[in-house]
């Protein structure tokens, strides 16, 4: 398998109060070469999350608030959070994600989807260290030299921005965007790989005056991450905004 891989996932925490759905996540996971432990209560879930790669984390507990769980963990580590819920609507995913959670899996779910998951964390976190070690993203490639509002062809891997046309194509499918998702999306390619604050998204996307909750940025995220078809093309740096990056 890949050479050179340093962000396996191997301990996998779950949070998860359901018994039946503990039990199956647990299986499911050890019999796909993780090593699953399984805790009922928000509060066993925060004692053992330092030793985990991954925490999957259920929305309803009992004693705490997934919500909660999910920042308490956030303030003190950045071991990755799956939010579990069987909320799926998008106010949820929003509040998920704000709480610092790295991805959301709404119940019932496959186990084949939760292991996709897990590796397209394992492929993110590869990228990340990558990204630290100042090496550009290898799947990383510009046509032109663009500014905020491109005029030219923009290409991410297999993303492809016109800025003549305001069209976007994945492998040559084109993707349909609303005007604020395709100028979100564009200000993101402007500098392909680079941190864009949220403040400076926000300015640029909507207007210099713009006071308003920070949500809205989070609502179009969201919707351009779905659109795309993998939240990985659209990072979020926690503390600061978002980079666009090659999704597999
Ligand atoms: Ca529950």
């Amino acid at each position: 398998m890949p050479q050179g891989r340093r962000a396996d996932i191997v301990r996998v925490l779950i949070v998860e109060d359901d018994p039946s759905l503990g039990e199956a996540l647990s299986e499911g996971l050890r019999l796909q070469g993780f090593g699953p432990v399984w805790v009922r209560t928000g509060l066993d879930g925060l004692a053992a999350a330092p030793d985990a790669d991954v925490v999957l984390l259920d929305l309803g507990l009992p004693d705490l608030d997934g919500l909660e769980v999910c920042r308490r963990i956030r303030a003190v580590s950045d071991v990755s959070v799956i939010m579990l819920s069987a909320r799926g609507d998008e106010l949820d995913r929003v509040l998920g994600l704000e709480a610092g959670a790295d991805d959301y899996l709404v119940k019932p779910f496959s186990s084949r989807e939760l292991v996709a998951r897990l590796h397209g964390l394992e492929r993110r976190r590869d990228r990340a260290e990558l990204a630290g070690q100042s090496q550009p993203p290898a799947a990383l490639t510009s046509s032109a030299s663009v500014t905020g509002n491109p005029s030219t062809e923009v290409r991410l891997g297999t993303l492809t921005l016109d800025g003549r046309t305001r069209t976007v194509a994945i492998a040559g499918r084109p993707v349909e965007l609303t005007h604020k998702e395709f100028d979100l999306l564009a200000a993101l390619l402007a500098d392909p790989g680079a941190v864009c604050r949220r403040e400076d998204l926000m300015s640029e996307v909507w207007d210099s005056h713009w006071f308003g909750s920070t949500k809205t940025l989070n609502v179009h995220v969201a919707s351009l991450r779905a659109k795309l078809g993998d939240p990985g093309w659209i990072e979020t740096v926690r503390g600061v905004g978002f980079r666009a990056a090659a999704a597999p």
